[in-house]
């Protein structure tokens, strides 16, 4: 067995770095040029066929079938010409990967020849078997048939020879069954709620967006030691394997200089990314050995989320390429950092201001503090809401670990900013101001400066941090589809935004001018939500004890967290503003209970499998050859010398049983443990039982197995170790 580790590692040192070269042009050359974006639409489409689509976008409206086949035309003329063969409409189920179906563009003509077809009809609308993705009861109620339908906001591209048409998936009556359906909805409903509030400072202000990037981390693992790791294949991270002696302890990985085969596997995925549209900017290494970092420019979220989809694939199919897995799981490697996807998200208007940064005068600024203060109190509201968007089996290795945002979420401002929202909590009055007090108020604001951005105030142990001018969530893990965070934050702050609206109207009906009814409604908004604000290090046990004496709330438990989905807050915030029906919402959490339990289930019985098909027979080998040892030791030494010599080897037999032993009796107790919570039919029940009692087996196995590792003849040890995976390449 220890042979396809060696082999494995011979391999990989033979390795050359994969040299592919990129156009021999600047990225501009070829940006965007596998997109079917504004610029091509305007020379591959009539007149009119344009105007339609490009109101369609900035309205968020969908296309007429008269419209749609116009549009057809001129896109498969750019397909054809581009070289594709086939189309899929390309969507995201609720698997966190995305789902196509390929169809070639041919068709028998009139006269039964074959011909190149594609219709508006085929663009806008497909007609999936949805029967196999995950829907939480709604398939059984339902139909089986999901239909797909084109999102104009988001350009059609072509991967291969395939042209891929970004569209929603939602069932025959009509419910969801993505996450862009209800994506989209998110992001309308804080458009509009986002423009009233504008509507207090510019009345230009006609339509907010939200803006997203994503820095997304992956860990690099060689292809052949990968093969080499059955539970890599199968669970996506190791399940066992002892600590390597060295690993980030000297922080000398965290922005070095990136490997040789490394930076080629970069440059080319890169590449690939560019020619679709997606602007990665950002590369660097990460803190843990062999895990890196990528980020590309912010663009409109719903964009941005699709981008990264595209991009997480891309990476996986040019690793291959490359000889590499990439890795986006949460916690591939236990005791070392894990992997998060950073989202920077911020608001933006069409007359270009980003409404999380501070301005040049007083009203911007009090636009700024409006926005910062509402999405505080919307994360306080909705504070487990956003904990049950980022709670998942994968992610909860991860979250609460020193490196990782803790279970508990709050917010970081940073002192210029904790200091400005504490003065408005005290300086505004009730009453009526003085004209006196509202200069001051104003002078105050007016200074707050427009690059808040400070290095020496960032604190990186915060779930969710405001850096300048966008706030960074942080809690998000790396093999995440961003939706299910975005749609609960953007929905949080619209609903948010929207009650703030109704007290400041409501105030100003009493008399009160505009500027001071924003003032008194802010003090109260900022005093509500102070227990969501914390500066100091999220990784302290004090900040534990601290935030249970706030009340806040504290969930480790992942089917918990995300029965969060279901409280009244949460329902008023997605189901009350439209983003969900309450079905919806309960097969969503539904399939996060089923998607908990079968993830749990899977890593334990491919660790049931190794335990016992691979580390006890190894185990045992050891033993025997120790035993051969002894035997040779009494037939060559006096009883008394023999006592002596032996005594190492007889020591080493009595550990290696009592591991061996310890790893039997554990996995038969968690098969046990495994039946008992199969027979569950309630879903939340059933991924509690296995959270409680089946997932604690999975470390409880792996310590006995960990130290195995240590004791046994390094020759005949059949998986590659941590040293191994993470520093050979
Ligand atoms: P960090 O220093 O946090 O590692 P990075 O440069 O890796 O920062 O990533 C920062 C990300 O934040 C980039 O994707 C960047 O485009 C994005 N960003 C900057 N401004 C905004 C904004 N207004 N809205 C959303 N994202 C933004
Ligand atoms: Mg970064």
């Amino acid at each position: 067995m220890a042979e396809l580790r060696f082999s494995a590692l011979k391999e990989v040192f033979n390795r050359e770095p994969v040299v592919t070269h990129a156009p021999d042009k600047n990225v501009s050359k070829y940006f965007g040029i596998d997109v079917f974006n504004l610029h091509k639409m305007e020379h591959y489409l009539s007149m009119d066929a344009f105007k339609v689509v490009k109101r369609a976008i900035e309205e968020g409206k969908s296309l007429t079938r008269r419209e749609a086949d116009q549009v057809a035309i001129g896109l498969k003329a750019w397909a054809l010409e581009r070289g594709a063969t086939h189309f899929t409409h390309w969507f995201h189920p609720l698997t966190d990967g995305t789902a196509e179906k390929h169809d070639g563009f041919i068709e028998f003509g009139d006269n039964g020849h074959l011909v190149e077809n594609f219709s508006g009809e085929v663009l806008v609308q497909s007609e999936p078997d949805a029967s196999s993705f995950p829907s939480g009861g709604i398939r059984n109620t339902f139909e089986a048939r999901g239909y797909t339908a084109w999102d104009v906001s988001s350009p059609v591209f072509i991967v291969g020879t395939t042209l891929c048409i970004p569209t929603i998936f939602v069932s025959y009556t009509g419910e969801a069954l993505d996450y862009k359906a209800p994506l989209l909805k998110s992001l309308s409903a804080l458009d509009k709620a986002a423009v009233d509030i504008c509507q207090y400072f510019d009345k230009d202000v006609t339509k907010v967006i939200a803006t997203l990037g994503v820095e997304q981390e992956y860990f690099l693992v060689d292809e052949a030691l990968y093969y080499a790791r059955p539970d890599l294949v199968l669970a996506e991270r190791t399940l066992m394997g002892h600590q390597s002696s060295k690993d980030q302890q000297l922080a000398d990985h965290y922005f070095g200089s990136i490997p040789e085969r490394v930076m080629c596997f970069i440059k080319d995925f890169e590449c690939e990314a560019h020619k679709l549209g997606i602007p990665v900017k950002t590369r660097h290494n990460e803190v843990a050995p062999n895990q890196f970092e990528c980020a590309p420019m912010f663009e409109e979220v719903n964009l941005a989320v699709d981008h990264n989809q595209l991009l997480m694939d891309i990476m996986k199919r040019v690793a291959r390429k490359h000889k590499f897995r990439v890795l986006f799981h949460e916690k591939p490697f236990a005791g070392i950092n894990g992997s998060g996807k950073h989202n920077n998200w911020s608001m933006a208007t069409n007359t270009g201001v980003n409404l999380l940064s501070p301005g040049k005068n007083p009203k911007t600024n009090l636009q700024f503090l409006t926005f910062l203060v509402n999405v505080i109190k919307a994360v306080n509201d909705s504070n487990e809401l956003i904990r049950a968007s980022v709670m998942n089996e994968s992610n909860s290795w991860r979250l609460g670990g020193h490196e990782a945002p803790p279970a508990i979420i709050s917010v970081f401002l940073g002192t210029y900013l904790s200091n400005t929202l504490n003065e408005i909590a005290r300086k505004v009055t009730d009453k009526k101001m003085t004209p006196a007090q509202k200069t001051e108020l104003k002078l105050g604001i007016g200074k707050i400066p427009e690059i808040l951005l400070d290095n020496t105030d960032r604190n990186r142990t915060s779930p969710f941090a405001f850096t300048g001018n966008r706030f960074e969530f942080r809690a998000v893990g790396s093999s995440a589809n961003c939706s299910a965070a975005m749609i609960t934050l953007n929905s949080a702050v619209a609903s948010q935004l929207s009650k703030f609206k109704k007290e400041v109207d409501n105030l100003i009906r009493k008399g009160h001018n505009k500027d001071e009814a924003i003032f008194q409604v802010l003090k109260k908004t900022i005093l509500d939500s102070e227990k969501v604000l914390f500066e100091g290090d999220n990784y302290s046990p004090e900040w534990h004890a601290e935030a249970a004496k706030r009340g806040l709330s504290n969930i480790a438990s992942v089917p918990e967290s995300i029965s969060r989905y279901l409280t009244a807050n949460s329902r008023e915030v997605l189901v009350g503003s439209g983003i969900f029906t309450d079905k919806e919402l309960e097969s969503r959490v539904e399939v996060e209970y089923e998607k908990f339990t079968k993830k749990v289930q899977i890593e334990s019985r491919v660790l049931a499998d190794l335990a016992i098909n691979h580390i006890v027979p190894t185990g045992i080998k050891y033993m025997s050859s120790l035993l051969e040892n002894l035997r040779g030791l009494k037939e060559a030494f006096p009883p008394k010398d023999y006592e002596k010599l032996g005594e190492s080897s007889r020591e080493a037999i009595m550990v290696i049983s009592e591991h061996i032993n310890g790893i039997k009796k554990l996995v038969f107790d968690m098969v046990e443990e495994r039946k008992k919570a199969n027979v569950i039919e309630n879903a939340f029940d059933k991924a509690v039982a296995y959270e409680r009692n089946v997932k604690p087996y999975l470390d409880d196995i792996r310590y006995h197995i960990d130290k195995l590792e240590l004791i046994v003849d390094d020759e005949i040890w059949p998986l590659p170790k941590y040293r191994e995976l993470l520093f050979t390449r």
